[in-house]
């Protein structure tokens, strides 16, 4: 039984067991499953979620309804499953709600199910130097909703991806951007260029040696992916560098729990300017999920500024933040390649770190377009696809 319908979402919900009985006690139902499993749910949890088109407007799928418009003690006149297996609930108010047994089983919040809805959440793999990098083909991202997908779920889960065969035109990336989402612009434009250049408004528009980095630190919000796309590659040199910044995180805690928790609750500052802006962000290096995992990296030594800890907490910041970086120079923790004309990287920025190494502008043109997505569109795209 699909039941999309009966609650008004684009998601649907499979019957996973049905509903047996419905128990009432002074502040919630206890509901049984078929299968045994037993799930409370507190009346002003029902009350909150009733789908009646009362409650929620049919046409945005949106509630209407505000918890605080009902009464706290709110309790249920009548409780019961009814010929259709769905839970009823007549309230003392007068008002009715009816709910499917897919969704409910898929809302439940009794141990189990929250354990289960977990372990049922999509998971990070971490890597290393033994990355067996995961490469696309630009036409068949561009024709096939089902390439595209692997392809999302691969940035999505590892976070390092390679799409080759895109036309070296210079633009050529926007198509494949426009593939997943909106590009995010930032004042370096909607792509940026990057050559050496005379007058750069940063180290990554030289011919420097760039160390291991996240982009736009600078920003309360980092881009989620990146892409660096090659037009051009005749120098020597350049090649780039990356590492599972994640991975890195996780070993330092596993090493150093103090250092991990430095980079987790010290805030460091940083920074770029030019002669039009001026963006500044204050923000840990390491951020974590509800749930306590490394779900951020934000990194980029070029563009800090000093540190301003406490006294006390300054030799634990720069203990911490040199066996970071030390890490990231750590060879079983790097994948190094050098990118060819119509091949692109595309990696989460918030947790693949990037470098390139130096290279030689005499000895040939280097020109690579780049541009951004935030992380949401991308896993919007992901649950769009995957409908
Ligand atoms: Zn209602």
């Amino acid at each position: 039984m699909n039941t999309a319908a009966a609650v008004a979402d684009f998601r649907s919900y499979p019957l996973i067991s049905a509903l047996t009985t419905v128990q009432s006690l002074a502040d919630r139902v206890l509901v049984k499953w078929a299968d045994g499993r037993v799930s409370p749910f507190h009346h002003q949890w029902l009350r909150d979620n009733c789908p009646c088109p009362v409650c929620v407007y049919t046409v945005t799928r949106e509630q209407v309804l505000e918890i605080v418009d009902v009464a706290e003690d709110l309790s249920p006149a009548v409780t019961q499953v009814d010929a259709l297996g769905c839970l009823s609930i007549a309230w003392l108010d007068g008002h009715t709600s009816r709910f499917d047994p897919g969704w409910l089983r898929a809302h439940a919040y009794d141990d189990e199910s929250r354990i289960e809805r977990r372990a049922g959440k999509p998971k990070s793999q971490r890597w290393n130097s033994q990355l067996t990098l995961p490469v696309f083909e630009y036409q068949a991202v561009m024709d096939d909703p089902n390439v595209l997908l692997q392809w999302l779920l691969a940035l999505r889960d590892i976070g390092l991806t390679q799409v080759r065969g895109i036309p070296t035109e210079p633009g050529s990336l926007t198509s494949i951007a426009k593939r997943i989402s909106f590009i995010r612009e930032s004042n370096f434009g909607v792509l940026f260029n990057v050559q050496s250049k005379a007058d750069a408004d940063s180290n990554a528009y030289t011919a420097f040696n760039l160390p291991l980095h996240s982009d736009l630190p600078t920003r309360e919000l980092q881009p989620g992916l990146q892409f660096l796309h090659c037009l051009v590659n005749d120098a020597d040199g350049g090649e780039s560098i990356f590492v599972d910044g994640f991975a890195i995180a996780d070993a330092l805690r596993q090493e150093d729990p103090e250092a991990f928790r430095a980079l987790c609750e010290i805030p460091v500052e940083f920074r770029n300017k030019d002669r039009h802006s001026d963006y500044r962000c204050l923000a840990p290096i390491i951020a974590l999920d509800a749930l306590g995992q490394v779900s951020e990296i934000r990194m980029a030594n070029f563009l800090r500024g000093p540190f301003d800890a406490s006294v006390e907490q300054m030799p634990k910041l720069y203990r911490a933040y040199r066996r970071f970086i030390a890490m990231t120079r750590e060879t079983c923790f790097r994948h190094m390649t050098r990118l060819n004309p119509g091949e692109m990287w595309c990696f989460d920025n918030r947790r693949t770190l990037h470098a390139r190494n130096a290279f030689d502008p005499a000895s040939g043109a280097r020109h690579f377009q780049g541009c951004y997505i935030d992380r949401d569109e991308l896993l919007s795209r992901i649950l769009v696809l995957q409908r």
